[in-house]
């Protein structure tokens, strides 16, 4: 069985630990490969090749590093079948979720492409007589990313390529649970002609990220995962003097308002909590249905559910696919029972959902009648687990968004620009859905949420992706009359 390794100056390494963790596949359930587990050593070698790559690299031309961007976004590009048949077969999203995901990869790279116009920076002639004032942006040096099971294509490339573009060199630390697809990432990046060390992938558990959160020669560290992992490299990440930014879990709310179009609505509703089987962090875990609109959505959720076909990721057929262990799959289904005994009402119980073999298939739920204080409404499920709270007016939803500990996303349903236009300013979340249900900026804005959904002050990708990883540098300068000026040079100076 194969033992993936890690990707260190250009070339592959092997893990040497003698750990290792294995990596499944959750259609069949059964393990397809294992993964090494980094010692202290084997991080300390991945930043030893960043910094050894980072001198030349922050002096390559802007010129260069954009025609290199360029034929890494058309490697991806050109290889995006390969890697979401890697995607489907670790993670178990459908085909069409894992060329999606690879799609909005592509977003952040072809966004760094304009890499020479993020880093221009800004200028102030006659700041003084005589004196000009500008600020450039620098690299930061060897930077880290740690990132979670459910995107493992596309949350790396929410940053490696402004990281990178900025004259910053990488290590990433991918999930361990499906490590193929950004293994094959690190390779294009090879291939596209980035210098050895540039980018380099180390695999492995806590050992690894604690390693790199308190290594000396990592500058900044970008999270993605659960919220108390988050706040754990957050808070660790930052004693240790480095730049963080740890984007954490997440309870998104869709409220749905008796002005709604119910069809919309449901349709919505279903693709985006039952999409990659409830495993994004953008998903809808809540819908909030005000008023009358609540019996009409919730029999067009239903039907749309008895008509979902659930299934293998590699099978065209199939809209939803397996989860991504048989632990988290029971720790899912273990809600819905938790629901019901606290007295919600279940409407389609996913355990009732029969299937072949031994993969980490659910069926879909929905249970109608949520409560603040049930576990289903308090806990991110992270599964095709969709709750329905019923509420009495638009400032009951707003409410409900504001005492949420989560703060990812928000959307509303509504024919009112009014109504929708006042959401947008009251919801309590950093992206904010008008009929839209799942509010993924795309790569020339940034992602992130608010209070647990976000530790650190700066966002991913886009702007503020370049922001964090570059420090500024603001210079002001004069140009004194040189000591000889007996050559004139027939203008005036420092008027
Ligand atoms: P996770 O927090 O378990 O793991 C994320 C990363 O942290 C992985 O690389 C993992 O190896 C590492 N890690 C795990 N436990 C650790 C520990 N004790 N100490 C140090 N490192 C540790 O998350 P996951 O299960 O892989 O991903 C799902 C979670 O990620 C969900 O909560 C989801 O909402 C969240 N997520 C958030 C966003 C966002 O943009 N806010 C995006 C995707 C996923």
């Amino acid at each position: 069985m194969e033992t993936i390794g890690h990707f260190v100056n250009g070339a592959a390494a092997a893990c040497e630990s003698g750990r290792a963790r294995p990596v499944f596949d959750p259609a069949t359930g059964e393990q397809t490969a294992e993964v090494g587990l980094a010692t202290d050593a084997e991080v300390d070698a991945a930043v030893a090749a960043a910094a050894a790559a980072f001198g030349e690299w922050r002096e390559t031309s802007l010129a260069a590093r954009t025609k290199l961007m360029f034929a890494f976004r058309n490697l991806v590009e050109a290889k995006a079948g390969e890697i979401a048949a890697r995607l489907t077969a670790e993670h178990g999203k459908v085909r069409s979720d894992a060329l999606g995901e690879v799609a909005r990869g592509l977003e952040n790279i072809e966004y760094a492409c304009g890499l020479a116009d993020l880093l221009k920076g800004s200028f102030n002639s006659q700041a003084s007589s005589g004196v000009d004032v500008y600020t450039v942006r620098q690299p930061l040096g060897v930077v880290a990313g740690i990132t979670p099971f459910n995107f493992p294509a596309m949350v790396p490339l929410w940053m490696i390529p402004n990281a990178v573009a900025c004259g910053n060199t990488f290590v990433l630390k991918p999930s361990e649970r499906d490590p193929s697809a950004p293994r094959l990432l690190a390779e294009l990046f090879a291939e596209a002609g980035f210098p050895p060390g540039v980018l380099n992938v180390v695999n492995g558990d806590k050992t690894a990220v604690d390693r790199l959160l308190t290594h000396p020669g990592v500058a900044a560290v970008s999270f993605v995962g659960s919220t108390p992992i988050a706040r754990y490299v957050y808070e660790t990440g930052t004693a240790a003097g480095k730049r963080v930014q740890a984007l954490g879990g997440a309870k998104n709310h869709m409220v749905v308002l008796p002005d709604a179009d119910i069809n919309l609505a449901a349709d919505a509703a279903v693709s985006a909590a039952y999409g990659s089987a409830g495993e994004r962090c953008m998903a809808v875990s809540v819908v909030v249905a005000v008023g009358e609109c609540a019996d009409p959505l919730v029999d067009a959720i239903k039907v749309r559910i008895d008509k979902l076909r659930i299934g293998p990721g590699d099978d065209p057929d199939s809209e939803m696919g397996p989860l991504i262990t048989r632990e988290h799959r029971d720790r899912v289904a273990s809600y819905i029972g938790a629901g019901e005994r606290e007295g919600a009402a279940v409407v389609v119980d996913g355990r009732d959902a029969a299937f072949d073999g031994d993969g980490f298939f659910l069926g879909v739920s929905l249970l109608d009648r949520v409560t603040a204080d049930m576990s289903v409404y308090c806990d991110e499920i992270f599964g095709p687990v969709l709750c329905v709270v019923r509420v009495d007016s638009y400032h009951e939803a707003v409410g409900l968004i504001e005492d949420n500990p989560w703060g990812n996303g928000a959307a509303v349903f509504t024919r009112d620009g009014g109504a929708a236009r006042q959401f947008q300013l009251d919801a309590d979340a950093g992206m904010v859905g008008i009929n839209v249900p799942i509010p993924v900026p795309v790569g020339y804005h940034s992602f992130g949420g608010w209070k647990s959904s976000l530790f650190g002050d700066t966002h991913m990708y886009g702007p503020e992706g370049v922001h964090f990883f570059t420090k500024a540098k603001a210079v002001t300068a004069r140009w004194p009359e040189p000591a000889d000026s007996s050559v004139d040079l027939g203008f005036p100076r420092n008027r």
